[in-house]
């Protein structure tokens, strides 16, 4: 599988674009959006709480890992907005069940 570097947006982009945004099976879709195309979150202290994209694999849906352990379960993360690196690896266990890893800011797949 092809990397995917990460495409950081303005969150509006992402999240605000309703008549481009489907809702299925409980998850949100873009398939409007390059894969990896990315917002990082910040919680209610205005630290970033979490990475929210469109999957690597170019379903569409839109995916999210938690790196501040604030707001739950949380990937360890190094600190980088334009090239994070988050570890354990990540799966879908939704839909298209993609596995792979963020590594300096590219999506690898497995
Ligand atoms: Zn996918």
């Amino acid at each position: 599988m092809a990397d995917v570097p990460l495409k950081l947006v303005d969150y509006r982009v992402l999240f605000l674009e309703y008549e481009e945004r489907h809702y299925e099976d409980g998850v949100y879709y873009r398939r409007d959006l390059e894969p990896g195309t990315g917002v990082w979150m910040r919680g209610s202290d205005g630290k970033i709480a979490s990475l929210w994209f469109t999957c690597p694999c170019g379903c569409g849906a839109i995916a999210a890992v938690t790196v501040n352990p604030a707001y739950g379960k949380a990937w360890a993360w190094n600190g980088s907005e334009d090239k994070p690196t988050t570890t354990p690896s990540i799966l879908r266990t939704h839909g298209c069940k993609w596995h792979g890893w963020l590594t300096d800011g590219i999506f690898r797949g497995t």
